[in-house]
């Protein structure tokens, strides 16, 4: 297993693997071409890249930084091939006036990470001598260790407490910004940024449990909105499922008033449940669907509060299991590409979602043995991905997306005929 570093990292939203990615790869490109007299650049993506990069805003961001270094550029969305190494290729081509000098092909495999197409067997430095949570629990029987961020101070650099901090200090300004926000998000579904309001709805509330619902989810849609507007965003473990962590551990910070240090120590051992589901399957939307990438987040979010709250590491893994397991099947059909509909009520209810399954967790736990491992919602989750449809794994051509577009037609039409 790979360096909670590496699964962490803090870049521009919508989606990790449409932004953060598309970047890491130019940046890599413009590295690889340094020493070369270029005049040129032309940009090809492919798959979901192509198909949902300018709702993405894919292209925004790799024009961007090719301006900033001063290449002329060309972007090409190309949906017709389909036999591709990833569903998020994309293929970058330097030339000197029409000379080809230099071309390199990459894949986003998701939560902004990158690789070459060429070194796709390439494996990524393991830190960790387990690489399943089953594996893990057995290390640490084996080393008489019984708290899990032991694990994680172990293997990882003595600043990661830091790193951490660093992260969620991030994260809580987005939030108290994002809180204040009035105004549109961008693009055409001509949505409002609400979690203002939802906030203000939730102080106004007696009633100690929907306060409480409504406070998470108004820091859940906080980070999401922030995050569809195009912000700097933490990879948990994406952009897109990127308000479900914050809600929670900000939840216990502005609310429970958790120490900066205890919360961070619960956000490391959250991404380490979720490394697993990177490591043995995928947190990207077109790999394995939506579940890949929300239903990831929950187990993040639900395992990291469990540590907070004390639970024992059966009951931890139990909670980040059940928080998947009930998101299984989940399909990624964001309406006209946008990371808005259904990406943002759905990271509100995730994050309710995570505390709901803490509490099985604390309560339910010690009445039945659990049937499912983590590991096993993990495998599950994997087929499952694989057996989901092209359609439905962040191309915008299938379910909501779909349905959302024969409505407006619909609407329009009415609203034509003046019914
Ligand atoms: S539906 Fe889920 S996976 Fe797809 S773009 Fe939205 S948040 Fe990401």
């Amino acid at each position: 297993m790979e360096s909670l570093k590496n699964f962490l990292l803090l870049g521009p939203g919508p989606s990790s693997s449409h932004t953060i990615g598309p970047y890491r790869i130019t940046q890599d490109f413009l590295s690889l071409i340094k020493d070369k007299e270029v005049t040129f650049i032309e940009v090809e993506l492919f798959g979901s890249l192509a198909l949902t990069g300018r709702g993405h805003l894919t292209d925004k961001i790799i024009e961007k930084k090719l301006l900033e270094e001063g290449y002329r550029n060309k972007i090409i969305f190309n949906i017709h091939k389909r036999i591709l190494p990833h569903p998020n290729t994309m293929e970058l081509r330097a030339y000197k006036e029409d000379k080809l000098v230099f071309s390199e092909r990459y894949m986003s495999i998701g939560g902004g990470s990158i690789k070459k197409v060429k070194n796709k067997k390439d494996k990524p430095v393991e830190l960790y001598p387990f690489t399943c949570c089953d594996e893990m629990k057995d290390y640490m029987s084996e080393q008489h260790i019984d708290d899990i961020y032991e694990v994680v101070e172990k293997f990882e650099d003595k600043d990661i407490l830091d790193f951490a901090i660093n992260l969620l200090k991030n994260s809580f300004n987005t939030i108290e910004k994002s809180l204040q926000y009035e105004g549109f998000l961008p693009g055409k579904l001509h949505v409002e940024c609400i979690a203002k309001y939802i906030y203000k709805k939730a102080s106004q509330h007696d009633n100690p449990y929907d306060k409480k619902q409504l406070l998470i989810s108004s820091y859940a849609y906080a980070t999401s909105e922030a995050n569809a507007r195009g912000e700097l965003i933490v990879t948990t473990p994406t952009c897109g499922a990127s308000g479900v962590v914050p809600a929670i551990l900000y939840y216990a910070y502005k609310d429970e008033e958790y120490p900066i240090e205890e919360i961070a120590k619960a956000f490391l051992v959250g991404a380490l449940f979720c490394t697993f589901i990177k490591r043995n399957a995928s947190v990207s939307g077109a790999v394995h669907g939506c579940q890949a990438e929300v239903g990831s987040a929950t187990s993040f979010a639900a395992a990291a509060y469990s540590y907070l709250k004390g639970l024992k590491t059966r009951q931890i893994e139990y909670a980040a299991e059940i928080a998947m397991e009930h998101f299984l099947g989940l399909t990624c059909d964001p309406v006209d590409g946008y990371v808005i509909i259904p990406c943002i009520e759905r990271n509100g209810i995730a994050a309710l979602h995570a505390m709901a399954s803490y509490l099985y967790a604390k309560d339910i736990s010690h009445f039945k043995e659990s049937q499912i491992s983590f590991d096993m919602v993990i495998e599950t989750m994997r087929e499952t991905g694989s057996q989901l449809p092209t359609t439905l794994k962040e191309t915008s051509l299938g379910g909501l997306a779909i349905s959302y577009k024969k409505h407006r037609k619909k609407r329009k039409a009415k609203y034509d005929l003046g019914v």
